[in-house]
């Protein structure tokens, strides 16, 4: 079952938000050569906890940090550790935050240094993917649309999506229902109404769409050694049209502006 938000609760919920694309942006500032993935970690979880939130992965099935750093090719759920970030790499983050018991859930890929064009170019598809989908967030829209806008995107620019993990709900539990692959038929699936809020998040890599595991049971990776990015924002349907909570207070989470682009 979707449940559907109050706007007072959707407020509530784009505060935990701003604490997420705040966390990011400082995140993202400090991506240089050298720093460790577990300094990003603990840099992250005294942001969040400073803005009186709690990091919601921390103990989420055991995972044992507060945010997934996720190099090159891993795709999602890499665990922070002595990992130092080099000239040329790109770094997936992902933060959650539950402030006063809401969720905001949101991730970036960030750059290091210079990578190539490849990888920069997997990202810019990767975000503009994201932003499509939020596009067709709207009342009346099918859950389908909003799949089928990453897929299209993704696939017409010799991307792959990655099949087995999806998007979410969010509320107050950080995965709700509806799930939200990033593949989809246009019309189908739920009928999208005005309260409903999404953790939309296109998974992309370079190469094949397929993943595996790693030994520590957390991270997963290309199945080829391709490149892979991640993007996420937490998108409350409004009657009006799509709302990002996890833009923050300035308006600008990671390269992305207060306004939606005009597909
Ligand atoms: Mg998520």
């Amino acid at each position: 079952m979707i449940i559907r938000k109050t706007r007072g609760q959707i407020e509530k919920m784009a505060r935990a938000g701003e604490v997420v694309a705040g966390c990011l942006e400082m995140l993202r500032q400090g991506c240089r050569q050298g720093i460790t993935t577990a300094e990003l970690d603990e840099k992250a979880e005294k942001y969040i906890r400073k803005h009186r939130g709690i990091p919601t992965f921390k103990g989420y099935r055991g995972f044992p940090a507060s945010i997934c750093a996720s190099p090159n090719e891993v795709v999602v759920h890499g665990i922070p550790g002595r990992y130092g970030l080099k000239d040329g790499d790109i770094v997936s983050l992902d933060v959650g935050v539950t402030l006063d018991g809401w969720v905001g859930d949101a991730a970036v890929t960030v750059a290091v240094g210079e990578p190539g064009q490849l990888a920069l170019r997997l990202m810019e598809v990767t975000q503009a993917s994201l932003m499509r989908a939020i596009a067709k967030s709207v009342p009346g829209n099918h859950l389908g649309d909003v799949s089928h806008a990453v897929e299209e995107y993704v696939e017409a620019n010799g991307f792959a999506v990655v099949r087995t993990l999806v998007g979410h709900g969010i509320g107050r539990d950080m995965h709700e229902d509806p799930q939200i692959p990033n593949f989809g038929t246009p019309g189908d699936g739920p009928r999208l109404e005005a309260g409903m809020v999404f953790a939309i998040e296109p998974m992309v890599n370079a190469g094949t769409h397929r993943v595996v595991v790693g030994e520590d049971k957390w991270a997963i990776s290309t199945a080829d050694g391709s490149l892979s990015a991640h993007f996420e924002h937490t998108v409350a349907v409004m009657k009006d049209g799509p709302r990002i909570l996890t833009l923050g207070g300035s308006g600008e989470a990671p390269g992305l502006g207060t306004a939606l682009p005009l597909w």
